[in-house]
C-alpha cells in the first residue's frame, strides 16, 4: 500500500494557442494603429457616402466561419478591410460630414478603449474593480462641475451624482423607471396611478421608445400614457401647452409622472425652458405628488462647458435628471452618455435587485456606489477611462476652444445663407446647427426641390447633410429642411467654406 495518494492528473488541456499573447499584441497593435492612422490621414480622399447595395457586404464574405486559424500575419484582414468594409462604411469622421449629429472620436479616446479593452474589466459592483467605480464617480463630478451643474448633482451632495451610460436613449428609460417608482411612492393607496409623460412634438423618439419599454405605450401612436406638447414658433416646448395637459391630467385623477424636456432639440437645436417648466410642476401640484423632470441635452449639453451658453439650460438645478453625450459632440467615442441625478435614490429603489451572487463586503458597508443599480444591464465597461483621457489630453481651455470654433464656423454658414435671398434660414440658430432652404420659385414645389438639392449635395461625395421636416406654424404648412451641422473632429473653416461653394453651384444649377 503506498503511504499517500498518487498526485491528481494534470486538468486537460483545452486551448491549443494563447489567446492573449503579448508579443504578438505588441507587433499586431503597431499594425492595427498603423491602419487606422493611415484611414484618419487619407479620409477625405474618399467619398462620405458609400454607394454599396444592399447585400453587397455579405456576398463578399465566405458563407461559413473558417474552421481554422485564418488571418495569417493579419495582412489578408487588412486586405479585406480596406477592399470589403472600407467602400462599404459612410465615412462619420469626414470633414464633410454635416448630417444628423456628429459622432466625435478622438486620438485620447481612442486610447482610452484601447486600455478599457485590454484591461477587461466588469465594473457592476465597486467590488469587481474598485477603480472602475471610483474614477466614474471622479470624473463625473468633474463634468458637473464643467457644465455648470448644481452641486446637488454630484456624488458630493447626499443625495446625487453621475452614471455613464452607454446612450440617451438607456438615460430617459432609467429616469423613467426611476420617476415611475417615485410617483407611485408617493401615490395614496386605492387604484394604481394612471402614469402620463409630457414632451414637445420635437423631443427625441427615444422617450416614445422608453415609453413602450417601459410598459406604459403599447405602441408609437399610444397618447394614453404620452402627451405630446406643441412647440411655440422658436421650436420650444409651449408652457401653457404643457400647463393645460399637466392639470387637465391632475383634474382627471392621472398621475403626471415625467416631464422631458430637450436641451437642444435633434431636428433644430430647440431648448425647451427647464425653469418655466419646472415652474409649472410647481404650480400645478405635480411636483409634490413626485413629478419628475428629466432634461435630455444629448447634443446641446457639450456646449456648456463653455459659460456663455448656459444661459439656455437656465432653471437646470431644478431638473431631477440631466444627460448629454460626449460621444455626440466631446470627442470621446461612442458609447458615453453622461447621465446626472439629484435623487439617486429613486434609481436605486427602482434599479436595484440583489441574488446571492452579487452579495459582497464592499456593498454590505454601504459606503460605496454599485453602478449596476443605476442602469439596465448588470455589466458594465470601463468607459471612464476615455472621458479621463480626453479630459487630461484637451484640458478644459482645449474642449471649449473645439466647441466655440464649430459655434463659429455655423455661425459664418448662417450668415451666408442669410445674405444670399435663394436661401431662408427656417429655424434659429443657437449653436452648431443650421436649418435652412432653398426658396423655391413661382410654380415649384418646395420640398421637391430641396429634396433634390440634398440629393445632389450628398451624391457629390464630398459632404453628407441630412433633412428634417419642421411642424406647420399658423399658415406656413410643415417644412422640409436641411441641416448643416458642424461638429466633426476633422471639420475646419475650409471645409465649411467649400460646402458653401458646393450648395451655391448646385442651388444654381437647380433655379436655373
Ligand atoms: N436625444 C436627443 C436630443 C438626440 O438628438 C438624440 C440623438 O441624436 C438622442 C436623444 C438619442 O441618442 P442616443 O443614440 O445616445 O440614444
Amino acid at each position: 500500500m503506498p503511504d499517500s495518494n498518487p498526485a491528481p492528473p494534470p486538468p486537460p488541456r483545452h486551448a491549443p494557442q494563447r489567446p492573449l499573447d503579448h508579443e504578438s499584441f505588441r507587433a499586431l497593435g503597431r499594425l492595427m494603429v498603423d491602419f487606422i492612422a493611415d484611414y484618419w490621414r487619407d479620409i477625405e480622399s474618399r467619398p462620405v457616402l458609400p454607394s454599396t447595395k444592399p447585400g453587397d457586404v455579405r456576398a463578399a464574405l465566405p458563407p461559413h466561419a473558417p474552421l481554422n486559424p485564418d488571418v495569417g500575419d493579419y495582412g489578408p484582414v487588412l486586405a479585406d478591410l480596406e477592399r470589403i468594409i472600407l467602400p462599404a462604411l459612410t465615412h462619420w469622421q469626414h470633414p464633410g460630414f454635416h448630417a444628423f449629429f456628429p459622432a466625435n472620436i478622438s486620438t485620447p479616446a481612442v486610447l482610452g478603449e484601447i486600455l478599457a479593452a485590454g484591461l477587461g474589466v466588469q465594473g457592476m459592483l465597486w467590488q469587481t474593480s474598485p477603480a472602475c467605480t471610483e474614477l466614474e464617480t471622479h470624473v463625473m463630478d468633474w463634468m458637473a462641475d464643467l457644465l455648470g451643474l448644481p452641486e446637488s448633482f454630484t456624488s458630493r451632495s447626499v443625495r446625487g451624482g453621475g452614471v455613464i451610460h452607454g446612450t440617451a436613449s438607456e438615460a430617459t428609460l432609467v429616469a423613467m423607471v426611476a420617476a415611475r417608482h417615485r410617483v407611485r411612492s408617493m401615490h395614496s393607496a386605492g387604484q394604481p396611478p394612471h402614469f402620463t409623460l409630457y414632451a414637445s412634438d420635437q423631443a427625441h423618439s427615444s422617450l416614445v421608445k422608453a415609453a413602450m419599454i417601459a410598459g406604459l405605450a403599447d405602441n408609437p401612436e399610444d397618447r394614453r400614457h404620452v402627451r405630446l406638447v406643441p412647440t411655440a414658433p422658436d421650436l420650444s416646448m409651449d408652457i401653457q401647452a404643457l400647463e393645460k395637459m399637466v392639470r387637465e391630467d391632475l383634474d382627471a385623477g392621472r398621475s403626471p409622472t415625467m416631464v422631458h424636456a430637450t436641451v437642444g432639440t435633434t431636428g433644430s437645436t430647440a431648448f425647451d425652458p427647464l425653469g418655466r417648466i419646472a415652474d409649472v410642476l410647481d404650480r400645478t401640484g405635480a411636483s409634490a405628488r413626485g413629478s419628475w423632470l428629466h432634461a435630455d441635452a444629448a447634443h446641446a449639453g457639450s456646449a456648456m462647458i463653455c459659460p456663455e451658453f448656459r444661459h439656455l439650460q437656465s432653471g437646470v438645478e431644478r431638473a431631477d435628471s440631466y444627460c448629454f453625450n460626449p460621444h455626440k459632440w466631446l470627442l470621446t467615442n461612442f458609447d458615453c452618455d453622461c447621465f446626472f441625478t439629484r435623487d439617486r435614490k429613486a434609481l436605486t429603489a427602482s434599479l436595484s435587485v440583489t441574488p446571492e451572487y452579487l452579495r459582497n463586503p464592499g456593498s454590505e458597508t454601504g459606503a460605496v456606489i454599485d453602478y449596476r443599480d443605476w442602469q439596465v444591464p448588470l455589466g458594465r465597461r470601463f468607459r471612464a477611462l476615455k472621458l479621463w483621457l480626453v479630459l487630461r489630453h484637451f484640458g478644459v481651455s482645449g474642449l471649449r476652444e473645439y466647441i466655440r470654433g464649430h459655434v463659429r464656423m455655423a455661425e459664418w454658414f448662417e450668415s451666408h445663407v442669410r445674405a444670399d435671398r435663394r436661401f431662408e434660414l427656417s429655424a434659429p440658430r443657437l449653436m452648431n446647427l443650421v436649418c435652412f432652404r432653398l426658396v423655391p420659385k413661382p410654380g415649384q414645389d418646395a420640398d421637391e426641390l430641396n429634396r433634390a438639392l440634398l440629393t445632389r449635395l450628398n451624391a457629390s461625395g464630398r459632404v453628407y447633410l441630412t433633412h428634417t421636416v419642421l411642424p406647420a406654424r399658423g399658415r406656413t404648412p410643415a417644412r422640409y429642411v436641411l441641416r448643416f451641422c458642424v461638429g466633426t473632429t476633422t471639420t475646419t473653416a475650409e471645409h465649411v467654406y467649400a460646402a458653401w461653394e458646393l450648395i451655391d453651384r448646385e442651388a444654381a444649377a437647380l433655379l436655373g
